[in-house]
Order: structure tokens, then C-alpha cells, then sequence
């Protein structure tokens, strides 16, 4: 049976910062990061381009510096938005644009179910071809958003037949367009 999906409404809608406005965001270590807005964009865009179904207007922002040192880009839950700069990769823009998608939405029983039977399948911190790719081992918003935007994450899924039933599980977040 399908499980009905749950809009989060934590706030009310958060205003838009423009071209120019200036943010801090503080990292995990403690060390803060001071970016500049250099041009802002609606991600709803942006996502149809990837054909990935964003339902609410939120703002993508580009900015002067990367908005991480671990990170090129970033869904930011406070601000409801995106954060990227020059050197955010293709698929670092669709990786956060799914957490947008997925963020505010409850997860499901099924779903916890399913990261919870596949999450000891593969050791930690593998890398392949440079990349860790078992970044969704940290928490089921990261499976989430890998499995739906990182290759080699979706090919090791195809490989243990795992993909399709990744795909039924997480249906209910209406992913694409
Ligand atoms: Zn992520």
C-alpha cells in the first residue's frame, strides 16, 4: 500500500535575498564561510531542466566563493534555498536540488525500511574512480539525493537489482517531472 506523503511546513516562506547581499554559513568544524550573492535564480528552472519536479518557488543563489569546504553546493534548510557558485558541478546542482525536492517531505516507514536493509550491503567510505560515492551512508537524505543523481551510486544499485524497488520506495517524493 502506498503511503500518503507529508508536507513539513516548519516556516512561514522565508524572503528572498537578491544579487549583492552578503551571508555567512558556519560549518561543521566551527569555521564560517562569508559569500556574496553574485546572481540569484528560481530553481524551479533550473530543476525542469534536469526534469525534476521542484512544487515550490525557492531561490537558487550563486555566489562568489563555493558555500563549503567539503561541499560545492548546498540545500539550505533555514534559507529554503540553493547555494551554488562557478564551480558547482552538474551533478552537485541536481544532488541539491533533490534534497530540496525530499527535505520537507516526511519520510516514509517503507522507506526507512529499505535504507535500513541495504545501508550494511556496502562497506564505508569506498572510493571509486576518485569519488567517495557511499555518501548516502550518512543519513537517508544523502540515499536519497545519490540515489536519484549519482551514477555510480545508481549502477552499484542496478547491479544488486536494488534500483527498481529504490525507485518504488521513494515514488511517493514525485521526483521527476
Ligand atoms: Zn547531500
Amino acid at each position: 500500500m502506498e503511503e500518503q506523503p507529508t508536507l513539513l511546513v516548519r516556516d512561514p516562506l522565508v524572503p528572498w535575498k537578491k544579487e549583492g547581499d552578503t551571508f555567512s554559513l558556519t560549518e561543521k568544524d566551527g569555521t564560517q564561510t562569508k559569500m556574496q550573492i553574485m546572481k540569484v535564480e528560481n530553481a524551479v528552472t533550473l530543476a525542469k531542466e534536469f526534469g525534476f519536479n521542484l512544487q515550490r518557488d525557492i531561490p537558487a543563489y550563486y555566489l562568489n566563493t563555493a558555500p563549503s569546504k567539503t561541499a560545492n553546493g548546498a540545500y539550505v534548510d533555514r534559507l529554503d534555498a540553493l547555494l551554488f557558485y562557478s564551480g558547482t558541478s552538474e551533478i552537485t546542482k541536481r544532488h541539491e536540488i533533490i534534497h530540496a525536492i525530499e527535505f520537507r517531505q516526511e519520510v516514509t516507514q517503507e522507506l526507512k525500511t529499505f535504507f535500513e536493509k541495504i545501508k550494511d550491503i556496502f562497506p564505508d567510505g569506498i572510493e571509486k574512480d576518485g569519488l567517495t560515492f557511499f555518501n548516502y551512508r550518512k543519513d537517508i537524505h544523502e540515499f536519497i539525493a545519490d540515489g536519484y543523481t549519482h551514477p555510480l551510486f545508481i549502477s552499484v544499485l542496478k547491479e544488486h537489482n536494488l534500483y527498481d524497488e529504490f525507485l518504488a520506495v521513494t515514488k511517493y517524493l514525485n521526483v521527476f517531472i
